[in-house]
């Protein structure tokens, strides 16, 4: 079957496609822009006559059609939006589906309602006008609403106030539906020794331009990949050089995401404790074995509770634990089952992912995953909103992701008080955040709040053997970061 979109008369096609692929998710449309007519069993037609100043929406799907014209709002800055809300009625008819997001299509519902309220509103004040606009679910106002109160109440106050990120690509074996650069020890161990001597190196130039600059380190993030798929002696190389290179006597936490169950030894968790860092993930994503399995990672649901407990035993009193809805052979019955397993250990905090098909990831490709039942995706989404506040946990932090399963969302809960700092910062976009080491980007927010991003090299071995053209990069942050001073 194919499928066809024709644009004309406008340049929305961003906004329009990002419509569209909230009712039509992973089909490939022909692109079609003015005169060209398609012969497509599907198509959708978006048209902004100008000469009969007339928006103009045309849908044929799977036989059925939808017709529908107005004429176009006086204001320029208007006019995609209101072509959007006509594709969206239309699409919504034909389709009978609700999105629980309504169409919002942005990454940042809850920077949405922090905005409004900024600008004098009251939280409902800010949930009505969100509903009215984007016909959000009551559900996930509530949800963005009580985020954003949260982050109110955490978010730094200060531009001189920083995070540092440092990046890890590595893991045991790559997991199906990874996007991310890591890259699996198989493929790549033999570049680690060198990517953490150059990862060291980094860290102390950024250490002396956050000396320069009098900057204060407030949260430290290790992240990846698998921070914990080097070595002990690896691990402790490069936590000793954030303990030698940077001031962290204003950290208010320290995160190493430890990741996955079949890296996690006491020797390594031995050394984030002797290094200082406060807060560790155990990454069990889900604990069903046959799910596991599914998605490539070489760990039991047993092996991830049982590194839970061992860093509980060494006195890790912060630890987070992430899972994904909507994994391959999970069901509702399998990710409420987790959920309480999960539970039952008392996390300090616990994320809550929704599966996202990226390209970059094996299971985008998977045939037989394109036909994934999203309402049951839907409801762990809705059933972990429902059972995690009632268990103490507390959402802080909110984003969402294109391409992610059902258009929902990515959310963070934790007990009060260990809420993870970076985790909003690097959400928000109101604080600077330096990256350090391969795929991290640094992130300068300026007081007229401008951002620039100055992006590393994507791969390991770029990283490692262009580090002194790297270096020029570190020029461009020392300039943006003198606005600071
Ligand atoms: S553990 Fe995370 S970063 Fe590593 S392969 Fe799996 S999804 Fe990717």
């Amino acid at each position: 079957m194919n499928y066809a979109l024709i644009f004309k008369g406008h340049e929305f096609e961003y906004e329009i496609q990002a419509v569209v692929k909230i009712f039509i998710p992973r089909v490939r449309f022909q692109l079609c822009r003015d005169t060209e007519i398609p012969e497509a069993e599907n198509q959708i037609l978006t048209e902004y006559d100008k000469n009969k100043n007339l928006m103009h929406v045309d849908i044929l799907l799977h036989d059925k059609k939808y017709t529908v014209s107005a004429p176009a709002c006086a204001e320029k800055s208007g006019q995609e939006f209101q072509l959007c809300q006509m594709l969206y009625t239309g699409l919504q008819k034909l389709t009978g589906y609700q999105p629980p997001w309504g169409m919002l299509t942005g990454i940042r519902p809850v920077r949405k309602v922090l905005d409004l309220i900024g600008q004098g509103m009251t939280p409902d004040q800010a949930c009505t006008e969100l509903k009215q606009k984007y016909l959000i679910s009551d559900k996930k106002l509530k949800l963005a609403c009580d985020t954003a109160l949260i982050q109110k109440e955490i978010l730094p106050h200060s531009l001189k106030e920083i995070g540092l990120y440092i990046s890890v690509p590595f893991c045991p074996t790559r997991c199906s539906y990874c996007s991310f650069v890591s890259h699996s020890i198989e493929s790549a161990g033999n570049l680690i020794p060198e990517y953490v001597q150059k990862l060291c190196e980094e860290i102390k130039i950024l250490g002396k331009l956050i000396e320069q600059y009098h900057l204060s380190v407030q949260s430290v993030y290790i992240g990846g990949g698998t921070p914990t798929a080097v070595s002990a002696g690896q691990l402790r190389q490069i936590m000793q050089a954030v303990q030698n290179y940077i001031d962290l006597s204003h950290a208010q936490e320290y995160t190493v995401e430890a990741g996955r169950a079949d890296t996690i030894t006491e020797e390594k968790l031995l050394v984030i404790k002797e290094m200082k860092a406060d807060r560790i993930s155990v990454n069990p994503q889900t604990l069903q074995d046959n799910v596991l399995k599914e998605i490539g990672r070489c760990h039991t649901a047993r092996q991830a509770v049982e590194a839970f407990l061992l860093a509980r035993k060494l006195g890790f009193d912060n630890i987070n634990m992430d899972l994904i809805a909507g994994l391959p052979s999970d069901t509702f019955a399998g990710f409420s089952d987790t959920l309480e397993k999960v539970l039952s250990l008392s996390p300090d905090s616990i994320t809550v992912h929704t599966l996202t098909l990226k390209r970059a990831g094996k299971l985008y490709h998977d045939e037989q995953y394109q036909n994934t039942e999203i309402s049951e995706i839907e409801k762990m989404a809705e059933y972990s909103a429902e059972v995690l506040p009632k268990a103490g946990y507390r959402p802080y932090y909110l984003y969402r992701q294109k391409n992610t399963l059902g258009n929902l969302e990515n959310v963070g809960y934790a007990k009060s008080g260990k809420e993870n700092i970076y985790n909003i910062l690097i959400m928000d976009d109101r604080q600077t955040i330096l990256g350090a080491g391969c795929a991290a980007s640094s992130k300068i927010i300026t007081p007229d709040q401008n951002l620039t991003r100055v992006m590393n090299y994507k791969f390991p071995y770029e990283y490692i053997h262009r580090f002194e053209e790297l270096m020029t990069k570190k020029q461009q942050i020392a300039q943006e970061l003198e606005k600071l001073t």
